[in-house]
């Protein structure tokens, strides 16, 4: 306890004198910073951030030293997670690397593949986009279609991807291919990783109705992937492809309760009439208050949740965290829209309006809500 006591004034002690002012603000997606071979940062303080935070490793703090991450233990994770809190630190680098494929490889990886991608992927120097999704395989996800022939020392892949976010910017795609036909649907299938620079890949994005344009068709035309490129033995890769959901699910299930730079309430309290403290409008003020109540026992959740993951490692409750926390979201960018009324329907630098749109795709992506039901029945509550 006094280790850990003492560790945390470290940690302190280094943010308060490494993290710069301008990263301890609430901030907008385009703040985002994602990293990449090209990367773009908004100011200095965001590449310098990033630069600091990876040289200690504390982007990736439980993977281990030798692979980009701080070799930090479960309780020395939370610490920094806590002390980061504490301060409102920006994250210095997001994307599909650290969050989905950096576990996946980790678990399942060879060591050149472990030494090949993580040190890169800590540092946010590439940027990873997903290739599950198919035409005719979204929620039946494993009856995807795209093939990749074996020819020893390669494969060469042919098939479409769609919805693939951020296709055109990434620089890696991790991607399911089917290896073997000849087998159930759930055995053929393999987890490949391979540069999007690869001659025969090409993407086109998809325009969206909130006008930005982040989803891409990827199409795969005889694209040779070396065989040390599969993460996890070959036709094996369904394992790894539920894995790495359960990482995803549990990413997208923070949404409901990540800070932003104004709090529901405030919206309320700006926007409509006050008496006493107290919204005069009550259809709104049961509203707001029933999303307080949700979002507070969604939190609770969460850390529920996060202490059994540290005993016991990211399990089905993925799937209840990814379905409440993105109908939480979405309900409260319900609740903005009500509370600006009118205002919130302007559409240019309306960041209302447009994250109002963004939030119903929550509930589809990593998998739809009503397939989250069906796992929660089925392997949490045991229902048939
Ligand atoms: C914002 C966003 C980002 C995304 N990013 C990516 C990405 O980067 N990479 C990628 O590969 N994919 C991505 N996707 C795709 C996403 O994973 C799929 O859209 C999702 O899995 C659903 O598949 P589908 O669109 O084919 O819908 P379908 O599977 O056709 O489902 C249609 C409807 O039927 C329902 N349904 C289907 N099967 C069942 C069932 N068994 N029981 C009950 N209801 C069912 C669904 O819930 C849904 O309402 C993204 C999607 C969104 C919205």
């Amino acid at each position: 306890m006094n280790n850990l006591n003492s560790f945390r004034k470290d940690i302190r002690s280094w943010l308060a004198e490494n993290c710069p002012h301008a990263m301890r603000t609430p901030m907008l997606e385009k703040d985002i910073c994602r990293g990449g071979r090209n990367p773009v940062f908004q100011s200095e303080e965001q590449q310098i951030w990033l630069k600091r935070m990876s040289e200690k490793g504390w982007t990736a703090p439980t993977w281990p030293v030798e692979y980009g991450g701080a070799g930090f233990s479960k309780d020395q994770a939370k610490i920094l997670r806590e002390e980061l809190s504490l301060i409102n630190a920006r994250p210095p680098i997001s994307g599909m690397g650290i969050s989905m494929i950096g576990p996946a490889i980790l678990e399942f990886g060879s060591e050149k593949l472990k030494q090949q991608h993580l040190p890169a992927m800590a540092k946010g120097e590439v940027r990873w986009c997903q290739g599950y999704s198919e035409p005719n395989s979204g929620s039946d996800l494993a009856g995807l279609q795209t093939k990749a022939e074996n020819f020893g020392d390669h494969l060469i892949v042919n098939g479409q991807k769609v919805w693939t976010s951020y296709g055109d910017d990434a620089d890696w795609m991790f991607c399911l291919v089917r290896t073997n036909s000849d087998v159930g649907k759930h055995s053929g299938i393999s987890l490949v990783l391979f540069d999007m620079e690869t001659p025969g890949v090409s993407t086109k994005p998809i325009k969206l109705i909130s006008g930005t344009s982040v989803f891409c068709e990827t199409y795969l035309d005889n694209v040779r992937v070396d065989i040390e490129q599969v993460v996890g033995d070959i036709d094996a890769g369904w394992t790894v492809a539920k894995y790495l959901l359960t990482h995803e699910r549990e990413m997208l299930g923070k949404l409901g309760t990540a800070p932003t730079e104004k709090s529901v309430k405030e919206h309320a309290l700006d926007c409509l009439g006050v008496c006493n403290d107290r919204l005069t409008d009550e259809v709104m003020r049961k509203e707001l208050i029933d999303w307080e109540i949700d979002y507070l026992c969604h939190q609770l959740t969460m850390e529920r949740v996060n202490a059994e993951i540290a005993s016991n490692g990211v399990g089905n409750t993925s799937a209840m965290l990814k379905y409440y926390g993105t109908e939480l979201n979405k309900r409260k960018h319900e609740l903005l829209v009500s509370i600006h009324g009118s205002d919130s329907m302007h559409w240019e630098n309306n960041p209302i309006s447009r994250q109002w749109l963004r939030s119903k795709g929550n509930s589809i992506e990593g998998g739809t809500s009503e397939i989250q039901l069906n796992i929660i029945s089925k392997r949490i509550l045991g229902l048939g």
